[in-house]
């Protein structure tokens, strides 16, 4: 089955304008290994080029022209981001779990009050959000989280501490997994609520940890624990009414899960490390003289396309309505296993060079290539770990089980 997707002269003519527009406004930025190395001016450059586009509808191109979003169709949106990708640049193009996750729970679940008041800032830029799930007791388990939001009035009142969370440069809301009864059973104890991260009782500090790696954008460089301590958060901020909010988490996991990527782009790392083989020596001959290496390679460069490829089936299929269940746990899965086995033979290729750390005089492709050996590890954990994504697989299929696990909602 052939998955890639032809143009129409009508697409043709959007990427066109797309390109244009991009390369008169997206900013010139340096390329970072380590994306904890941007700066704060690069940063601000990257949030003006966010609002610019939510000004268009760009931002979060498929979401509803209605509420800030662009209403355009996947394959418009896709091709959007591919010419973004062109500049290095993902959508949005800076941290905020917003727009493909938050947005999307409270287009699904919240009331129309709530969607006129949150969607719009979400989508157009205006503001950055956070995703608050993990806990120190709670990480695979998220249906066991310990914050508790407890009403008082119009509000309610926030206590507990979230980990592994966030970026590197703020947001001015997170959407969080709370205890809003204490006393009910599993799965019907929680909310999901929008807090703003201003409120007296919220506190943030910055994680110390090897490194949180990933394209711009997409992870930050630095992740940070929540501390909340009495906040007072508006009980109107509450998506989904009472204790719902495992099915609300239903709609953003499902799309964590495996159907978040949109762009088709192959993995940058692939093409680095075949330049590097291209021109390395080993041993006074051309490394690809050496049919090992260059078999190590092969298997590299499958592990890439087949990961490419399941996200890019995933995208179609979501794109014309087809139901998915265990599709995205799959491509997530392969993502998560490959990522692993490229870091393998990346250094059975390019040997203990691998290693070395930019500015050092033997990085390889300015420390891209060392960063992807931390990110590799690092990249197990979010958005559940592998083995959560074999446990989603077999719920789904019904192995093990009677009844197979239904999907969240997506619409
Ligand atoms: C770079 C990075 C970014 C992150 N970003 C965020 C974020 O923005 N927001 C957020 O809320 N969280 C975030 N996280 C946290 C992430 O979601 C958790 O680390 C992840 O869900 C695993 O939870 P845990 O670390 O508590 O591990 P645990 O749940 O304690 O798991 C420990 C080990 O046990 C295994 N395990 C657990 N349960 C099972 C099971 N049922 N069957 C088989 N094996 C099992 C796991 O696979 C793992 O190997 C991030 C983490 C990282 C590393």
């Amino acid at each position: 089955m052939d998955f890639e997707l032809e143009w129409t002269p009508e697409q043709q003519a959007f990427r066109e304008e797309a390109r244009a527009w991009i390369e008169r406004n997206a900013p010139r930025l340096p390329d970072h290994a380590d994306p904890a190395n941007l700066t704060r001016e690069e940063y601000e450059r990257q949030r003006a080029f966010g609002r610019l586009l939510g000004a268009k509808g760009w931002l979060y191109p498929t979401m509803p022209a209605e509420y800030g979003g662009g209403g355009l169709s996947m394959e418009l949106a896709m091709a959007l981001e591919e010419e973004l990708d062109r500049f290095n640049m993902p959508l949005p193009p800076y941290y905020d779990t917003g727009g493909k996750l938050g947005a999307a729970a409270i287009l699904v679940w919240g009331t129309e009050e709530q969607k006129a008041h949150f969607l719009p800032m979400i989508l157009r830029g205006e503001i950055r959000t956070w995703q608050l799930l993990t806990e120190p007791e709670s990480g695979s388990d998220l249906a066991s989280a310990r914050t508790t939001a407890v009403r008082d009035g119009d509000h309610y009142v926030v206590n507990g501490t979230k980990i592994f969370v966030g970026s590197g440069h703020g947001a001015e809301y997170s959407w969080m997994i709370v205890v809003t009864d204490p006393e009910g059973e599993r799965h019907a104890n929680l909310g999901w609520l929008m807090t703003p991260m201003d409120v007296p009782g919220v506190t943030v500090e910055k994680m110390d940890l090897l490194f949180v790696g990933g394209e711009r954008g997409a992870a930050s460089g630095i992740k940070n624990t929540v501390y909340f301590d009495n906040a007072r958060v508006p009980a109107f901020n509450l998506i989904g009414g009472e204790n719902n909010g495992w099915k609300v988490a239903g709609t953003h996991l499902e799309i964590e899960h495996g159907l978040l990527r949109s762009s088709v782009r192959g993995d940058p790392l692939t093409e680095r490390v075949l330049s590097h083989a291209r021109n390395a020596r080993r041993g006074g001959k051309p490394l690809l003289s050496d049919p090992h290496l260059v078999d190590r390679l092969v298997d590299f460069y499958a592990d890439s396309e087949v990961t490419r490829l399941l996200h890019l089936r995933n995208y179609a299929w979501r794109s014309q309505g087809r139901q998915l269940t265990y599709e995205g746990a799959q491509a997530y899965l392969q993502q998560k296993r490959s990522q692993l086995s490229k870091a393998r033979a990346v250094l059975d290729v390019i040997g203990p060079q691998a290693l070395a750390e930019a500015p050092d005089e033997w990085a390889v492709a300015d420390g891209h290539i060392e960063a992807h050996q931390r990110a590799a590890i690092v990249d197990q954990h979010p958005g559940g770990t592998a083995e959560i994504q074999r446990v989603i697989i077999a719920r789904r299929l019904g192995v093990g089980r009677e009844a197979r696990e239904e999907p969240g909602r997506l619409r």
